[in-house]
């Protein structure tokens, strides 16, 4: 069994880090949040004084993060305590710039590392189902499948450096593009006077079937355990979709990608936001699309 230090024990870090300990690792951990580290160690996380007390003896080290400056703010640190050779995995769902900067470092200080963004939400996260999607060597990939199995219901080793966040990325734009057109098509349908249910009986098993309407309909009834049938609480909200959407423009950007709908979708997103509504699952776009953004 592996010694493992764990940096960001937010609603995604603690329990990973829970079933790392479940699994018989040892997990050192830290976070700046206090009710963060006390919910840890409710869950068997030894808490350590500072990111540096929890890597030094550690023979990995994962990373959940919430953005690309959080990551690069404590990996200089992170990478000067910890052994040589230690393998960094970094879940949290960052920037492709970012991402590459944080690789490089590591190989300059001779670690190894994968970026490891994840799928499955808070739910995934407790019951050690999530997908990981991950990008890095064949050695480091080698060597940390094993330490993410725990974690994990789907491992995918996407590619090299970076491969993990831009398959994260993509899979998410598709996710808000494809919620946005379930929503208008419920909205549509309701004016045209067809009822929720016969639109999903016929869309769920023709053409315009997809995840955001099998899985997660924005409307209540079909789907009993989407959130539009719990006042769409989150689930996924409104403010992490939005902030995977800016990854995708940002790194669509950088190549010079043409994601006209992945715009639009940003667009949309940062409209709800504005109005209030970042803490709202993402479905409940299907309201400001029903009543405008009020
Ligand atoms: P969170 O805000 O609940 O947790 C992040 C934690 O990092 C916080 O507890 C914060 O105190 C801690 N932190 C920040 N800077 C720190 C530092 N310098 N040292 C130590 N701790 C520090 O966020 P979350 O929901 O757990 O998400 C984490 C990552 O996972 C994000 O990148 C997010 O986009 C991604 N993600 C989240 C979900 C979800 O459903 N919540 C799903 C998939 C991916």
């Amino acid at each position: 069994m592996a010694t493992i230090g764990f940096i960001g024990l937010g609603n995604m870090g603690a329990p990973m880090a829970g079933n790392l300990v479940k699994a018989g690792h040892r997990v050192l951990g830290f976070d700046l949040s206090p009710a963060c580290r006390d919910a840890a160690s409710a869950l068997g996380v030894e808490i350590m004084p500072s990111g540096a007390a929890a890597v030094s003896e550690a023979d990995a080290v994962v990373t959940m993060l919430p953005a690309g400056k959080h990551v690069l703010a404590v990996l200089e640190d992170l990478l000067t305590a910890a052994k040589p050779g230690t393998l960094f995995i970094d879940s949290s769902t960052i920037d492709i710039a970012s991402c590459r900067l944080a690789h490089g470092q590591a190989a300059k200080a001779g670690m190894l590392m994968l970026d490891a963004p994840v799928s499955g939400g808070v739910g995934g996260a407790a019951a050690g189902t999530l997908t990981f999607m991950v990008g890095g060597s064949e050695a480091a990939f080698a060597k940390g499948q094993a330490l993410i199995q725990p974690m994990a219901g789907r491992i995918v080793h996407c590619g090299d450096a970076s491969a993990g966040q831009a398959a994260k990325i993509c899979n998410n734009m598709i996710l808000g593009i494809s919620m946005i057109a379930v929503s208008e098509a419920f909205v549509l349908g309701e004016k045209l006077g067809l009822s929720p249910q016969a639109l999903f009986d016929v869309a769920s098993t023709s053409s315009g079937q997809c995840w955001s309407l099998t899985s997660y309909c924005p409307v209540p009834g079909p789907v009993p355990k989407s959130p539009a049938n719990n006042d769409y609480k989150p689930g996924f909200a409104a403010s992490l979709m939005l902030k995977d959407l800016r990854l995708s423009q940002s790194a669509a950007a950088e190549v010079g990608a043409l994601t006209a709908l992945g715009k639009h979708a940003e667009e949309i997103y940062s409209a709800f936001e504005g109005a209030g509504h970042g803490d709202t699952d993402f479905s409940g776009i299907i309201n400001a699309i029903r009543h405008g953004n009020d």
